[in-house]
């Protein structure tokens, strides 16, 4: 089985905090992705004691796309090691407007505090750092600016919310679009023409052989024929996983209170409206699903969740 070179240590993390990859120099570090703000520290720690770096030695944040689960640590990181951060071309014009819906901050009340991009990157470019060389790949889908990270040296695929080793990531319908599900369908084939031994995803495990990573592929292109072809299953499947990390990010989460925000909100209303016109009780259905299959549980009227954030 291939296994990940001495340079590279892999963060496993969880839901709402995306994996980090650190990338080792002899005097200086990399990190790809940086997780959700709340988990910052914790990933201070897990590089200290998983890849045994002080923080001080950061050099350069590299994120995959701009998502507050992805972003959320870059601030914290920033401030204390004056680490530069590189995006695509994309990303940076997102963050620097700052939109929330594009950014997705809004949809399920995820935060992030702002950093500043010190460099953007676009498909077909090189970044170098120590050994490794990575070569910017189309990863546009799941986010307009998403990239991944290829190593030819070392065989080896960063590709963030492209490619899961079991699932597939959300293409938000009226963030993305129809055109969404195309592109992201249009950046997993691009990956067929890449030799990957590892492909380093941006939740879950790693997908390791050749094999597995074509068989991820082919899967993952077959779940969006099939979101084209059921609409509905693909909003109410975005709409969980809404739910799920808004449970995991918040505090205090009551069904009450969680369920009168979002039929409050526009953006929840033209979901609803577009997808479901026929649908009464719409979240109250798909928390109870979520709590049938003990994705999330209830204490009275509290949520909590069952996934590791
Ligand atoms: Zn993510």
């Amino acid at each position: 089985m291939p296994a990940l070179p001495p340079h590279i240590t892999f963060l496993q993390r969880g839901v709402l905090n995306s994996n980090s990859v650190v990338v080792h120099a002899p005097d200086a570090f990399l990190v790809f992705d940086t997780g959700y703000c709340t988990g910052a520290r914790a990933l201070e720690r897990a590089i200290a004691e998983q890849a045994g770096r002080p923080l001080a030695e950061l050099a350069l944040i590299v994120n995959t796309h701009a998502h507050p689960d992805h972003t959320g640590g870059n601030a914290h990181l920033q401030e204390r090691s004056g680490c530069e951060i590189v995006t695509s071309d994309i990303d940076r014009m997102l963050i620097e407007s700052g939109d929330p819906v594009t950014l997705m901050r809004d949809w399920a009340d995820l935060q992030c505090p702002s950093f500043g991009v010190t460099r953007a990157v676009r498909p077909g470019e090189t970044l170098a750092f120590g050994v490794a060389e990575f070569i910017v790949v189309e990863g546009a889908g799941h986010a307009a600016g998403e990239v991944s990270y290829y190593c030819a040296r070392d065989k080896l695929l960063i590709c963030g919310d492209l490619l899961w080793q079991s699932g597939f990531s959300n293409v938000v319908p009226l963030v993305e679009g129809i055109g969404g599900l195309a592109r992201h369908e249009r950046s997993l084939s691009g990956l067929r023409e890449l030799d990957v031994e590892i492909a380093i995803p941006g939740h879950g495990p790693l997908v390791v052989g050749r094999d597995a990573v074509r068989q991820r592929i082919d899967e993952s292109i077959e779940t969006i024929r099939f979101y084209r072809a059921h609409r509905d299953r693909w909003a109410s499947t975005v709409l969980k996983s809404f739910i799920v990390m808004h449970v995991l990010a918040g505090e205090q989460v009551t069904r009450s209170a969680f369920v009168a925000r979002c039929e409050r909100s526009p953006w929840f209303q033209e979901q609803a409206a577009r997808f479901f016109p026929r649908a009464e009780r719409l979240l109250d259905a798909l928390i109870d699903e979520l709590l049938g299959r003990r994705i999330l549980r209830a204490e009275n009227d509290r949520l909590t969740c069952s996934l590791s954030a």
